[in-house]
């Protein structure tokens, strides 16, 4: 059975720089209602930066949702008009500091579907060529390289436990 849930009301709760919060009202397939809490996000993208010597490229950051500190591949939010690939090279230059001449795209992804429509377009970087461009004002980043075994030791540790980064891993290295 296909099943769909019709809106039959929309309240915006919350309309913010990045996310709009929206209560929509849906008519179920029994007949009944239920309301649903969505968050709608513009979409990102996330990319896997391997250097010449095969290390991939991390960054640490502070998340406040969370309270810490997190090590995840660069990504970034899409500004509107932007093709995922031309966000990708954009943010590799922000927050690493490289352009890249070979970009592979991976897979796609939705983040959160119970409550989310965000979905990551998710990217391998390859022959970097340094190409700075100013990072947001708002973010402080550290930079880390790692091996793929190591990686995966640090997966199975709990020391990498961003969902969209474990994804592109394991699908880009068949971890
Ligand atoms: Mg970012």
């Amino acid at each position: 059975m296909d099943v769909f849930e019709k809106t039959i009301d929309n309240k915006n709760i919350y309309k913010g720089k990045i996310i709009t919060l929206d209560l929509e009202t849906v008519l179920l397939p029994n007949k009944k209602t239920a309301d649903r809490e969505i968050v709608r996000h513009p979409g990102a993208v996330a990319i896997i930066p391997v250097d010449e010597s095969g290390n991939i490229y991390f960054v640490k950051q502070f998340r406040k949702a969370i309270n810490s500190e997190l090590l995840e591949i660069p990504a970034g939010k899409l500004e509107r008009g932007e093709e995922p690939s031309e966000c990708a090279l954009r943010e590799l230059q922000e927050e690493i500091g490289y352009t890249a001449d070979k970009l592979t795209f991976i897979t796609e992804i939705y983040t959160s579907p119970g409550f989310a429509d965000e979905k990551i377009y998710i990217f391998k970087a390859e022959d970097l060529i340094k190409s700075e461009l100013a990072k947001d004002d708002d973010e402080f980043i550290n930079i880390y390289r790692h091996k793929p075994d190591e990686v995966f030791e640090m997966i199975k540790k709990r020391e990498i436990t961003d969902a969209k980064t474990i994804v592109a891993l394991m699908t880009a290295f068949k971890l």
